[in-house]
């Protein structure tokens, strides 16, 4: 997937995964880094994206690589909702269905309850 971005459109979350900007980072290894959604929507809210550029669902593979990149993901929201929000026991992980893509860059939006009134 590298060259998915053009330099003169640099990708928000492929510049966060790098290091590159002031968001902290929750977790990060080879694979995946996890940070907090600019707009949280429940009590915590935090995003899980692979470091490569993957731009939706549609473009993970019946592989085992890709099957095992998005387990990581999952057991990376899981991990830091049970240290962050142990006393929450509704959690949510969701990746969103094209078109409704917020940045196409995949990303699994990993929620602890109760969601923030609007
Ligand atoms: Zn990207
Ligand atoms: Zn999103």
């Amino acid at each position: 997937m590298a060259g998915a971005t053009s330099p003169s459109q640099p990708c928000i979350f492929c510049q966060i995964a790098r290091g590159s900007t002031s968001t902290p980072l929750l977790h990060a290894d080879d694979k995946v880094v996890a940070f907090q959604d600019i707009k949280p929507s429940a009590f915590r809210h935090y995003l899980v994206i692979p470091v490569e550029h993957i731009p939706t669902v549609r473009d993970l593979q019946r592989r085992n690589e890709d099957y095992a990149l998005v387990s990581h993901m999952l057991n990376v929201g899981q991990t830091l909702l049970r240290r962050d929000a142990p006393q929450s026991n509704q959690y949510r992980f969701g990746f969103h269905q094209p078109p409704l893509n917020s940045v196409h860059h995949l990303h699994l939006h990993c929620l602890a309850l109760p969601f923030i009134p609007r």
